[in-house]
């Protein structure tokens, strides 16, 4: 599969028509989905539509869009009016959205080809994708591991060559945990930067939707696409795109970058300590200044992330009741009876989880020792980051988890195992900045059978709030100078 790059400027130059793009990705969606389970539907007659009308726009000389003929996998929390948006939840099997996102609207309307959506933790809670009503998606490096979460179904149709690039959100580290168990370069875009609208709605204060690809140029080509005011969503910033994609492949001079005393913690997998040392060296090396710093509060970002995520997504699953949105259950003696079984039917474990949880938190009792504390310690996760970019730093460097791809089943029972590999990720939402995950290397482990495996590892760049244009430089130029990024299925 060519790049997102290649294919947008072939199809517009006729090279190759947006059909035959098409074609051939559904060819490989129809051999690998077997293997990894990435997508939830696979839309073969619409795609094929929607390419056909992109070649015909640019055979009658219209300007072809920044991504005409692309192939694109859509997460499937986000609105489609064509097609299901399930949220990969019993309660959701059969919504019809009669609306697109205000995001899936932006990418058609720069001729991108909406193929399937893609495999989720039921809305969005999770890190691994196992929680889902179409079971796990694996990771098509290592199928016995997951993809990550809750992104997995686009990370996984991306890393397996489906599709050049796919789209996720990002509530806690759901582009980036994925980007970094799969091998590709995720970006959470500045919360207001991406339209929320048609976003089904997990934590509302933290949300936001962003691109996955290969490497940081097409991340950058859809980032662009996706940015933007819109009068749907008071949250959206009023402010141009960051046009992140024309100065991409400039070195940045006088680049300083932070690196947190917490980055370096001992609960580290040994691989992520040695890929973010090598991330530092090749950094000095481009003439880099890389900085010490500390953020003394992301100790408590994931305490107080599941706190205030839950919280929000109390209040937003509530509209999913069986009279408003969702399925509704058959046999209730009274209205109360119908709501319980509705929501009890509807929602998967964890989902009900955090409902409890988030509803307990936000109880007249209990607000102030947990909702309001735990809004205290995000506005301090953030003045942590803030003090570091006004010491010089122009982008905080980190791992993007603790460890690599983990085992299908290994952490679904430890419910606490699994919200430590948020660690890195959570602070950045509550602190409503732009970050990415980029691959800088891997470790070998074992796969079944013995064999053995090369598995990703990721680090992370956290950028100062709307500079996402260098954020996207500083982590090409570590793309341009190492040879971190894996092999990609289908050539890269
Ligand atoms: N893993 C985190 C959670 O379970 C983040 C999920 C996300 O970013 N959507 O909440």
């Amino acid at each position: 599969m060519r790049s997102a790059r290649d294919i947008a400027r072939g199809v517009a130059a006729r090279e190759f028509s947006a059909e035959s793009v098409t074609r051939e990705a559904l060819g490989v969606i129809v051999r690998e989905n077997s293997r990894v389970n990435a997508f939830t539907q696979v839309f073969h007659d619409f795609a094929i539509e929607q390419a056909r009308r992109v070649d015909e726009d640019v055979a009658a000389g219209k300007p072809a869009g920044p991504l005409a003929g692309v192939p694109i996998a859509l997460k499937d929390n986000i609105c489609l009016s064509h097609g299901r948006t399930t949220c990969a939840s019993r309660m959701l099997e059969n919504y019809h959205s009669p609306f697109d996102a205000t995001a899936a609207r932006k990418l058609i309307n720069a001729g991108a080809v909406v193929v399937g959506k893609t495999n989720l933790d039921e809305f969005a809670m999770g890190s691994s994708t196992e929680h889902s009503i179409f079971g796990p998606t694996r990771n098509p490096r290592d199928v016995t591991r997951v993809p990550g979460g809750s992104s997995g179904g686009s990370a996984a149709a991306v890393a397996a060559g489906m599709v050049p690039v796919a789209i996720g959100s990002d509530t806690g580290g759901s582009i980036r945990q994925p980007a970094a168990f799969c091998g590709l370069v995720g970006v959470k875009p500045t919360y207001g930067r991406v339209s929320r609208f048609g976003l089904v709605a997990y934590a509302s204060s933290l949300d936001q939707i962003g691109p996955l690809a290969r490497d940081c140029a097409d991340a950058a080509l859809v980032l662009d696409v996706l940015c933007g005011k819109d009068d749907h969503d008071a949250t959206s910033a009023d402010l141009p795109p960051p046009a992140s994609l024309a100065n991409v492949d400039e070195v940045l001079p006088g680049l300083v970058l932070g690196v947190p005393t917490q980055a370096w913690s001992p609960a580290n997998h040994a691989g992520v300590t040695t890929a973010l040392e090598s991330s530092i060296a090749a950094y000095k090396k481009l003439g880099a200044k890389v900085i010490d710093i500390d953020l003394p509060l992301s100790d408590y970002a994931v305490a107080a992330y599941y706190i205030v995520a839950p919280a929000e997504a109390s209040s937003n699953l509530a509209r999913f009741d069986g009279v408003r949105y969702g399925r509704r259950a058959e046999g209730a003696k009274d209205l109360t009876d119908m709501l319980c079984k509705s929501r009890r039917e509807g929602f998967g474990p964890e989902v009900r989880k955090r409902i409890m949880l988030g509803t307990h938190v936000l109880s007249s009792g209990y607000y102030d020792a947990y909702y309001t504390t735990a809004l205290k310690v995000r506005r301090r996760v953030k003045d942590d980051f803030d003090a570091a970019f006004r010491a010089g730093c122009h982008a905080v460097l980190m791992p993007t988890t603790p460890g690599p791809a983990f085992a299908i089943g290994e952490k679904i029972g430890d419910a606490l195992a699994m919200y430590m590999e948020d660690v890195y990720t959570v602070g950045v939402n509550l602190a409503g900045l732009p970050a990415l995950s980029i691959p800088a290397g891997s470790m070998g482990a074992s796969a079944a059978g013995g064999a053995c495996v090369n598995l990703p590892i990721g680090v992370q760049l956290v950028g100062r709030a709307f500079d996402e244009a260098r954020l996207m430089r500083i982590a090409r130029m570590l793309e341009r100078a190492t040879d971190f990024a894996p092999a990609h299925a289908g050539g890269a």
